[in-house]
């Protein structure tokens, strides 16, 4: 154990302990310091709280090592003193305040808080809704859960048809480790099982988990058993939830546990109503995993955590990104700007990411990508594309070898514009992260073509760099912001450039080409801006959608030539088509 490095806090705030103890006594009741806690290091006060009913609740007031910085707890340790709102119903501490740690004043005292909420706790209505947080107490969250692993259930698998009271369950499995690991392993191996299918008891399956899920999970199936709480039990005997778990296990018949290696396995569920939204009740699903090994009579049983999944579920935190889920975007050049782009996009929720490179996997290249070892040698298409599965499932990746410029060797290789066809046909957005010019205006040419949008992005020698969105018959094309750009030709001035270039330039060893030098959290900006300007344009004209910016090119600042730091400037303009572009002016 490491040495304390504040006082315990009733000396480091010399006084607050006995004020906290004066401000019961003039409440007319007596609260006192447990000594024998106090012995072990910490306050605890202990006394019993008199409502104006004349009702007398014994409570023990907690206090925690980080107090005042942080709330008291306050306990009603007589058990029939539960309420079914505002109390944890397994360990007793009362709701006294909303739960953001705003509402908590270091100046406040535990008498105090306790005067002006707890008549209103143990009013016969409970507290009026007018005056609690707007938010419901899933009665599930107070449930104990394994810390490494949960159960995935797709949105689609809450919504049991009525009249259906249980059957069976289908699982599959991700690591199997974890399925044998000791609960109180802290260094566990993670893991987690998927709910594939539920079914009624004649074996009709009644609900099913989205195909596309499924490539997240690559262990075996395991097989459960189900029924509906129903009645749900109410908030102050929870603890049935498990027991009734317990008994769906003991009836279930051997034939249907799983058996590998030295062990059988069998998942129980309930699914029950509780409070997912104020006063609103919601069905939920609660799991465990009864296992047991060939040699052992005894059934362990493992309380596992439920999450809900699905795209309404994780659109639910980004509505302006609604559009996304039906739409196609097509990325190419998948280095430092591009592979975190593509996450970007696989993250907000995008239907199909079109994913273009030729190059490899560098483990050392990880310094600015996505990982170090996923992948490491393997294509950056097909490295990123089983990163993106793993942990965005629902987002289709397709993958595309594509050297822009490359000649075929043999006729029997796809031809760089059938590749070019079917990267670009259709899709909603081009993203050209290549920063290669030629690239560039090969993107170009084809979103020209079939009038679809484009965004590119460059970074200059980790200085700044350049994010340009292209419309076709609206803006300017790539052409127009190369020359814009320009010191020649354009107008725009203060762009990023470093003075000793060559100096940032390296060949690490083991890598066949130089490179440049530059910081992972330097480039990041301009992958997150080129998300920002990509959601606004898959998002033009639906209601609700994510804003469009009304510039089309932005310059970033980072540094100085000289490499002094600036605080990160971002500049914008219009691209308007340039007089000199022999592409616009054709
Ligand atoms: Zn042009």
């Amino acid at each position: 154990m490491s040495p304390a490095v504040l006082q315990p806090w009733w000396e480091e705030f010399p006084g607050r302990l006995e004020r906290e103890v004066a401000a019961f006594h003039d409440l007319g009741l007596e609260f006192v310091v447990d000594e024998a806690e106090r012995a072990r290091g910490r306050i605890v006060l202990a006394g019993k709280y008199r409502l104006s009913s004349g009702r007398e609740l014994p409570l023990a007031i907690v206090y925690p090592d980080t107090y005042p910085r942080t709330r008291f707890v306050a306990y009603a340790t007589d058990r029939a003193d539960r309420v079914p709102a505002h109390q944890n119903p397994i360990d007793g501490n009362l709701c006294l305040l909303p739960r953001g740690s705003l509402h908590w004043d270091p100046a406040m005292l535990a008498a105090r808080v306790l005067a002006e909420r707890l008549e209103l706790i143990y009013t016969p209505g409970g507290v009026p809704p007018e005056l609690e947080d707007a938010q419901g107490e899933p009665v599930t969250s107070y449930l104990p859960y394994v810390p490494n692993a949960g159960i995935v259930v797709d949105e689609a698998c809450f919504d049991l048809v009525t009249g259906v009271s249980h059957g069976r369950l289908k699982f599959v499995v991700d690591g199997e480790d974890w399925l044998r690991a000791s609960p109180a392993d802290p260094h566990a191996p993670l893991g987690k099982a998927l709910l594939v299918e539920v079914r009624d008891r004649s074996g009709t399956a009644i609900a099913a988990s989205d195909e596309t899920m499924r490539v997240a999970f690559t262990g075996p199936v395991i097989a459960g058993v189900w029924e509906r709480l129903d009645p749900a039990p109410d908030a102050g005997n929870i603890e049935q939830i498990h027991e009734r778990l317990r008994a769906l296990i003991s009836r279930a018949p051997p034939k249907i546990w799983t058996t590998r290696g030295n062990h059988r396995f069998l998942f129980a569920g309930v699914v029950l109503l509780e409070e997912g939204r104020q006063r609103r009740t919601n069905p939920t699903w609660v799991f465990l995993l009864a296992r047991q090994r060939r040699s052992d009579a005894r059934i362990e049983m493992l309380p596992l955590r439920a999450l809900r999944y699905g795209p309404v579920t994780r659109g639910e935190r980004i509505p302006e990104l609604a559009p996304l889920r039906e739409a196609t975007v097509s990325v190419v050049g998948l280095g430092s700007l591009g592979a975190p782009l593509a996450t970007t996009l696989a993250r907000s929720g995008v239907a199909t990411l079109r994913i273009a490179d030729f190059d490899h996997v560098e483990a050392a290249g990880g310094v600015r990508w996505v990982s170090d070892l996923e992948g490491a040698g393997a294509a950056k298409t097909m490295a990123l594309r089983t990163l993106l599965r793993r942990n965005y499932p629902l987002t289709k990746v397709e993958t595309f070898d594509l050297p822009v410029g490359h000649v075929a060797r043999s006729r029997r290789e796809p031809s760089e514009s059938s590749l070019l066809a079917a990267w670009s046909d259709g899709a909603s957005v081009l993203i050209d992260a290549t920063a290669e010019d030629n690239v560039s205006q090969v993107v170009s040419a084809y979103g020209d073509r079939l009038g679809i949008p484009q965004v590119y992005l460059w970074s200059v020698d980790a200085f700044g760099g350049v994010v340009v969105r292209a419309v076709p018959g609206k803006t300017g094309c790539f052409h127009c912001a190369q020359l814009h750009l320009s010191s020649e030709f354009g107008t725009m001035e203060g762009m990023p450039y470093a003075k000793l270039s060559e100096g940032r330039r390296v060949q690490p060893l083991g890598c066949a080409d130089a490179t440049f030098t530059g910081d992972a959290p330097s480039l990041t900006p301009l992958a997150d801006h080129a998300a920002r300007v990509a959601f606004g344009m898959l998002c033009a004209g639906a209601a609700g959608g994510y804003p469009a910016y009304r510039d089309d090119l932005f310059v970033l600042r980072l540094r100085n030539p000289d490499g002094s730091l600036v605080t990160p400037q971002w500049t914008s303009y219009a691209l308007s088509p340039h007089p000199r572009c022999p592409i616009c002016n054709r």
